[in-house]
């Protein structure tokens, strides 16, 4: 039932990730994480309901944005998609991760909300999570055994459901460090603006001059999780990217996607409009191997 009364819950406030971890073995899969609460928060007033919510917001030093060129992009389980969008190495680097922060939802979501509460939260039309799965990388998660990685294509599966286990707090997320001739890009389709995407798509390519050398595409709202689209990547590795090439990649992706009819849209439309949007990202992807896009450019200026 809808109420905008929040359930009784009682609070964990853990200082350290040691913790945390202790905290979350002992009350298992009683108590939920909370980054930011944008999606915890608004889920508890929609029926569910979590005995213990251990909030992260006392653990120093997890809301950092860190880079560098050998190791790739780290982004802290406390760092804000506001944070990520004021990065310039971010739109510098990785163009489909910041797009997919810049129009996620409103100012004051972008305040509280993470991008690796985004991942966690596991749903297929995820923004930041189709853009991660196109860049390629990791979440680092911690445990009472210690820490391991997941890579994020095997972290999704099933509709919200991730491969963390309940005892365990995803501490980061990685992204893989850029090659030569590398670009990416990223668009959403909503019913309005700041709704949720009724589908969304990623790209990214390293190319060889007009020659695409590895590519990797990412699509949500078209399967129970975010999907890697395999067949359409085919299409375009090792071929020279031409208009007839990339009706080829989108009759692959409109036979890869398993949309459903839900609230947000119709499977006939997504199915339709799948192979449109990803001939769009690839093609900001490769635009955007000649240099970053000034932040102007996403702002109408
Ligand atoms: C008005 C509004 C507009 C929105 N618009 C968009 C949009 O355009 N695109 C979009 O993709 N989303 C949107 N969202 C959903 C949400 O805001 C984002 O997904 C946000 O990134 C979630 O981050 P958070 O830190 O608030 O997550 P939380 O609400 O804190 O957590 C989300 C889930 O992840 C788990 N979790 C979070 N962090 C961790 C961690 N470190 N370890 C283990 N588990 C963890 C929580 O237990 C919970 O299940 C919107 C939400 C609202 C309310």
């Amino acid at each position: 039932m809808s109420s905008r009364v929040l359930p009784v819950f009682d609070l964990l406030l853990p200082s350290n990730l040691e913790e945390a971890v202790g905290l979350l073995s002992q009350h298992g899969d009683q108590a939920a994480v909370m980054a930011g609460g944008t999606d915890l928060l608004v889920g508890m007033k929609v029926g569910m309901s979590p005995a213990f919510i251990l909030s992260l917001a006392d653990i120093q030093g997890l809301d950092y944005v860190a880079f560098d060129a050998k190791h790739g992009l780290r982004i802290g389980a406390m760092a804000t998609l506001s944070q990520v969008v004021d990065s310039k190495v971010v739109n510098d680097k990785y163009h489909a991760l910041w797009y997919s922060a810049f129009t996620n939802g409103t100012p004051q979501t972008r305040n509280a909300g993470t991008v690796v509460g985004n991942i966690l939260r596991a749903s297929p039309a995820g923004d930041c999570c189709c853009a991660a799965l196109a860049h390629g990388g990791s979440v680092l998660l911690q445990g009472p055994a210690g820490k391991r990685e997941v890579d994020l294509d095997e972290f999704w599966l099933d509709y919200r459901k991730t491969a963390r286990k309940p005892d365990e707090v995803a501490v980061e997320l990685k992204l893989k460090a850029p090659e030569h001739g590398y670009g990416s890009g990223f668009a959403a389709l909503t019913r309005s603006y700041q709704d949720l995407a009724k589908i969304n798509a990623a790209a990214r390519v390293i190319m060889d001059g007009k020659v695409c050398r590895k590519v990797r595409l990412a699509m949500g709202a078209v399967a129970p999780i975010t999907l890697r689209l395999k067949e359409a990547e085919k299409v375009l590795t090792g071929q020279e990217v031409t208009d007839q090439l990339l009706e080829q990649m989108a009759a692959a992706v409109r036979k890869e996607v398993k949309p459903i009819d839900d609230v947000r849209s119709t499977a006939e439309y997504r199915r339709e409009v799948a192979g449109v949007l990803a001939k769009r990202v690839v093609q900001d992807a490769i635009k955007s191997v000649a240099g970053p896009c000034p932040y102007s450019c996403f702002m109408g200026a």
